[in-house]
């Protein structure tokens, strides 16, 4: 591209982390996505942090608790999993959990603590219902979901993980088996839940309605009762599919992944497994159009520029016109800072950036383009001269 554009930003989304046991490790009243068949162990959440601070993401990785469960706390919800009342974790409980605590309070720059849920799926009676959060079979909320994250929340604060985490809650959600309830407004549903308690950035496969949600939204993003709900492309990677990096680039600004897909079947060849992961992630950043998502909030930020800002060319700069950006995305906060690319033709006639309308703070020369990082001073926009 020639001209000055607002790229599409990715972030990596990596589901169902944190269980420890491997796939068949339970009986058949455990059901749950397979994600390796091994037991896991803390440098397979190393990994992922690796692999974030050699790209220079935060990963999205969306956990499941019930087995860092120190307290059996989960007898008291007896629908989060498949012992009800008689819950004992005793033992698969260890010092693993520890350990895997500190890596993420101590490296949150390269891995995200994201909410999925406590079991994955949603028991009566022992008997498991796929989606934790919704009933799949009618699209409806479960009555107790709001059970189900005060347990998740019980077993965060079991390891001081709501003191020592950037923020108390997780601002970043995946839906068990991706159900989700969008009804924009009704308290009841899967965003107004999530958002009571401090969730800001959803992600989901969309289905053909959501499309027409809200007269807000652009084609890949829906505002939902305080998230914003962007759209998930499984990158034509299935769940199951171990140490599997996809064979084209992501369409949305979602790369949704499973845990499986980033480790090996041996931990010792994890490293090799995130060499190609690196070079796949380092593609996107490389490819026209796109750049890496440094978290979660440029991700959704850059979402909000990407699908409504519109940038024109003028001497000696560009003007970057705000006007079409929604309400919603300025009054719930996401219309933040976002990244702008320069052609690299303009870095050497560049001696200062001027700019009344934008604020920035980053300039990075990379192979072919320029990449400023620009945050407005006001909901209209302006130009940028350099
Ligand atoms: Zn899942």
């Amino acid at each position: 591209m020639c001209n000055p554009y607002i790229p599409k930003a990715v972030q990596l989304v990596i589901d169902d982390v944190g269980r420890r046991e491997g796939i068949k490790a339970r009986g058949s009243m455990y059901r749950r996505p397979p994600v390796i068949d091994r037991q896991t162990v803390l440098r397979d959440y190393e990994t992922i942090a690796d692999i974030g601070a050699v790209v220079g993401m935060s990963p999205q990785t969306a956990v499941e608790l019930c087995d860092w469960d120190r307290d059996n706390v989960c007898a008291h919800y007896p629908t989060t999993q498949w012992q009800g009342e008689g819950w004992d974790n005793s033992a698969v409980y260890g010092d693993w959990v520890g350990g895997v605590c500190r890596l993420y309070t101590e490296r949150a720059d390269d891995i995200e603590f994201t909410v999925h849920g406590v079991a994955h799926d949603y028991w009566i009676d022992g008997e498991p219902f796929p989606g934790e959060w919704v009933d799949s079979r009618d699209g409806e909320p479960w009555p107790d979901a709001e059970d189900h994250l005060a347990c998740f929340k019980a077993i965060m604060a079991q390891h001081g993980l709501d003191r020592d985490l950037p923020t108390p809650f997780p601002e970043s959600f995946v839906a068990c088996y991706f159900q989700y309830c969008l009804r924009d407004g009704d308290p009841r549903s899967t965003g107004a839940l999530m958002a009571r308690h401090g969730v800001r950035y959803a992600s989901n496969p969309f289905r053909e309605p959501w499309r027409e949600h809200s007269p807000a939204s652009a084609g890949d993003g829906v505002f939902d009762s305080g998230l914003l709900l962007l759209e998930r492309d499984m990158v034509g990677v299935n769940h199951a599919q171990v140490a599997t990096v996809p064979d084209r680039l992501p369409n949305t600004s979602i790369c949704g992944m499973h845990w499986g897909n980033m480790l090996a079947a041996e931990v010792a060849d994890n490293d090799a497994v995130a060499e190609r992961w690196i070079a796949y992630l380092r593609e996107i950043d490389a490819a026209s159009g796109l750049v890496l998502a440094r978290n979660s909030e440029h991700c959704w930020s850059q979402w909000v520029y990407h699908s409504f800002a519109e940038v024109s060319e003028s001497e000696r700069g560009c003007s970057i016109d705000l006007k079409g950006i929604p309400e919603r995305a300025w009054d719930e906060g996401f219309a933040r800072a976002f990244t702008l690319c320069l052609p690299d033709r303009s870095l050497g006639s560049m001696r200062e950036i001027v700019s009344e309308a934008f604020d920035v703070s980053g300039v990075e020369g990379r192979p072919g383009e320029v990449r400023l990082t620009l945050a407005p001073r006001n909901q209209v926009g302006g130009t940028v001269r350099w």
